[in-house]
């Protein structure tokens, strides 16, 4: 598939530059990790390699997660030290984990060019959710947001974004705990790096990897309207859309990407899916006190999205060093939540986790966060 870039967001801010990807000088080689089975048969096919090598090759690196050619114990030795010299398997390198008193974990990772990348474990009930990064970085500059601080660097491969739950699932095989659900709610805009994000969903899906069910998979995104579309009618994945205001003139001054896609257009894209998929569709709505909280609010929400049966996340600001607000006390948020409730919306209050160790929603920055 090929998606040229420029997202060409026109208005400010100025830091809204294109998306970059990583130069090619930086990895020459081939990248295996990224590739769907069909690339590799390819592949294969240039090294008059049979096709079964494809599946075996497959299954080597995204179901049993093997991190060098050499342990590929179902190629002969000639062939894995072959691919050692013209091939490389792409990730990262887990630095550390933080464990928070309440059960969340942060790790810390670097890709071969040592950037720093943010992954958060969160446990809840019978679930593992993880959270991963598309991006280093991000361009889209939402005020509320720690990652907006840094500048996109520039967009994960495929590679880089499974990397992150294969990491996850060794560090989590001790405890005999596995991830049940990914969201890609970390740190970048997911459909900014589109095809790295749909390459990186597809892999994580196939039977033959990590085999996730398409419902356990949440990308989230600021908005960008048309790349939501194509991606609904790509994917069977979940998609969540950060509306995080009630009318346009908020939400474009906290989240820039409004004065291009407006909330009329956003909400027209959910609206045009056929009511039984938007079941795989959420609202997120940051709370943030004295800024989008209010009842007025609330009821404006109700409006905006009563008809179109989806559920709303409330997500309590979590507030960062520097940052611009505050977060609304409980029962703000729950007054907010009632009147939601009063007018027929669907709502979820999300549970900050990990805010000791900088692991909650907003507070990736690829930075040590104790
Ligand atoms: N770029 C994507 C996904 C990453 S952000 C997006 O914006 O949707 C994931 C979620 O965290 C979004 O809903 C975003 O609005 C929310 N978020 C960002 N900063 C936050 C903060 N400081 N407190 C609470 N939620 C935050
Ligand atoms: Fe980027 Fe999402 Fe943060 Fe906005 S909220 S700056 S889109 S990561």
């Amino acid at each position: 598939m090929d998606h040229p870039d420029p997202m060409d967001l026109t208005p400010p801010p100025e830091r809204l530059a294109p998306s970059i990807e990583l130069p090619s000088s930086a990895l020459q080689k081939p990248d295996l990790k990224s590739m769907s089975v069909d690339d590799l048969a390819e592949f294969f096919a240039t090294l008059s390699e049979r096709r079964f090598r494809a599946d075996q090759l497959f299954q080597a690196i995204h179901a049993q997660g093997v991190v060098r050619f050499e342990d590929v114990t179902t190629f002969p030795l000639t062939l894995r030290q072959k691919l050692s010299q013209i091939a490389v398997l792409g990730g990262m390198t887990l630095d550390s984990a933080l464990q928070s008193t309440d059960g969340t974990v942060k790790l810390l990772m670097r890709t071969a060019q040592n950037e720093r990348v943010e992954s958060v474990l969160i446990p809840a009930d019978d679930r593992m959710t993880q959270c991963i990064s598309s991006q280093v970085g991000c361009k889209m500059g939402c005020t509320f947001c720690l990652t907006a601080t840094m500048p996109l660097r520039r967009n994960l491969r495929p590679s880089e974004i499974v990397d992150q739950v294969y990491h996850a699932r060794r560090y989590l095989n001790d405890s005999g705990k596995k991830i049940t659900n990914v969201v890609y709610m970390g740190m970048g805009e997911p459909l900014d790096n589109f095809v790295g994000v749909v390459k990186s969903a597809r892999l994580l899906m196939h039977p033959n990897g990590a085999a996730f069910g398409a419902r356990r998979i949440t990308v989230s995104t600021s908005g960008l309207a048309p790349r939501m579309q194509e991606f609904l009618d790509l994917l069977p994945v979940k998609l969540a859309l950060s509306l995080n205001a009630s009318d346009n003139r908020t939400r474009s001054a906290v989240m820039p990407v409004n004065r291009k896609y407006d909330i009329a257009e956003v909400l027209a894209v959910l609206e045009s899916r056929p009511w039984a998929d938007r079941q795989r569709l959420t609202i997120e709505y940051v709370m943030l006190g004295g800024v989008n909280d209010t009842e007025l609010d609330a009821r404006r929400l109700a409006n905006l999205v009563r008809k179109l049966g989806i559920t709303v996340n409330l997500i309590p600001f979590n507030p960062f060093e520097g940052a611009a607000y505050r977060r609304p006390d409980e029962d703000r948020v729950n007054q907010f939540a009632r009147v939601l409730v009063a007018e027929h919306v669907a709502v979820t209050v999300r549970q900050s986790r990990g805010r000791d160790i900088g692991a909650a929603c907003g507070m990736l920055d690829g930075v040590d966060g104790t």
